[in-house]
């Protein structure tokens, strides 16, 4: 009895050894990967020049069906110089655009663009949470995560793309997801930013629990599946959370 005791406990011993094992061989494969992709996205960086120039002709295309418009609510571009004055990619042309889309929206493309829909303006309470959304998006291109995705497409593509085809990848793109960790460091330095520019924590606090009441509204199929804000976990709650440990 007691040998089989032993030998039992001696099973449990080893398939936790085994998975130890399993999980160190895992975390190196998945750092390898993240190397490799490092890597290649410096191999094939764009300087600041080369990713106006495509972000100049990805917002042409886009702006043939998302239209332009003004509003009147909220002194829009004001707050975007403001909140952009404190990036540290100051070589890129930074630009916002409101169109007219209803959905509760924005978005940023390669090259500095910004795009804010006119269903956002109309939904946000007040200049400081737009300020917190402005400088999301602003964090998105700063942090070049919107040229390390067309970069991302380009490797599944063609090995040396011009111009045209950059273009072409960048627009059928544009509107796909961050991953997690991107929005939550798009969260963290759209805050340091808009808080830079002199706007209260409040605006970001807002703008989560204005969210949260969009959320149920994911499980709607006819809604936007590649909306920035909604279609992004974790949760408005979660991210109100992390928003709160900051100052
Ligand atoms: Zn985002």
């Amino acid at each position: 009895m007691k040998i089989k005791l032993l030998l039992f406990i001696l099973l449990i011993c080893s398939s936790l050894w085994a998975q130890d094992i399993l999980l160190d061989l895992y975390n190196a494969g998945v750092e390898i990967s993240r190397e490799i992709d490092k890597a290649v996205l410096e191999a094939t960086a764009l300087t600041d020049a080369e990713e106006n120039q495509l972000g100049a002709q990805i917002r042409t295309e886009i702006i043939k069906t998302e239209r332009p418009c003004t509003h009147r609510r909220f002194p829009v571009n004001e707050i975007f110089r403001k909140v952009v004055a404190n990036a540290s990619r100051q070589g890129l042309d930074w630009e916002c655009t409101i169109v007219s889309n209803s959905e509760f929206n924005a978005f940023a493309i390669a090259g500095g663009k910004v795009f804010i829909n006119k269903g956002l303006l109309d939904a946000v309470g007040s200049e400081a949470e737009l300020a917190f959304v402005i400088g999301h998006e602003i964090a998105h291109i700063d942090l070049k995560h919107c040229v390390y995705k067309i970069q991302h497409g380009v490797r599944a593509g063609q090995i040396d793309p011009n111009l045209g085809e950059l273009v072409q990848i960048g627009y059928d793109i544009y509107s796909r997801p961050f991953s997690q960790p991107q929005e939550q460091e798009a969260d963290e330095l759209g805050f340091r930013l808009m808080r830079r520019a002199g706007y209260p924590k409040q605006g970001a606090l807002d703008f989560f629990r204005r969210l949260e009441q969009f959320e149920p509204k994911i499980e709607d199929p006819t809604i936007n599946a590649v909306n920035d804000f909604i279609s992004t976990h974790p949760t408005a709650r979660r991210r109100l959370e992390r928003m709160q440990q900051l100052d």
